[in-house]
């Protein structure tokens, strides 16, 4: 029988790739759980704790996601993570997925103090993914059905990064990853 998307999710979470650190404090799995709850503290829908909860599974998608960051290239884990949840979910957890990379370009170029905060390894990726945006590219950007939810992931994104701070667990979340899953 065919897994279903939770189980999916199960098997990628438990993989060797999800104990990684890609130049943070703390493991992409513990990341990603810290994200979720902390969408679900903030009161989001419940759409958008499911983008929090699966926005860097490219990284778990990507088989080199380690080296790639590594050396210094971009393995576009936004785009690879945004298209396995559009075949999965529907577009208000896909497109906050997609657009987490694109918001942060936009925070930092419209906050000064938003750039101070980010973690070395987020300035580095910064510049990989294409860096400052200019006013025009802001306000494309700002156009986009879906972009104030990416820029709330990316603020959760950025403060989910503290290591050993106790999390929910995955199965927390099946509940709501059931609902919303296309293939149930
Ligand atoms: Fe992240």
């Amino acid at each position: 029988m065919a897994l279903s998307t939770y189980q999916e999710i199960e098997e990628l979470f438990t993989t060797g790739i999800s104990e990684e650190y890609l130049g943070e404090d703390v493991k992409l799995v513990e990341h990603m759980l810290q994200c979720a709850d902390l969408a679900r503290e903030s009161g989001a829908s419940d759409e958008l704790i499911v983008a929090a909860l699966l926005h860097d599974i490219g990284h778990l998608l990507v088989d080199d996601a380690v080296t790639s960051h590594n050396e210094g290239h971009d393995a576009h884990h936004d785009i690879v993570g945004a298209q396995w949840v559009a075949e999965r979910f529907p577009e208000s957890i896909s497109e906050p997925v997609r657009l987490h990379v694109a918001a942060k370009r936009y925070l930092v170029s419209i906050d000064p103090a938003y750039r101070a905060k980010l973690s070395e390894a987020s300035i580095h990726t910064l510049n990989l993914q294409g860096g400052e945006m200019t006013a025009a590219e802001c306000e494309e950007f700002l156009a986009i059905p879906g972009a104030k939810e990416g820029i709330s992931l990316r603020i959760w994104d950025d403060l989910g990064k503290v290591r050993d701070k106790p999390t929910s667990k995955l199965a927390d979340f099946k509940a709501v990853v059931s609902r919303f899953d296309a293939h149930n």
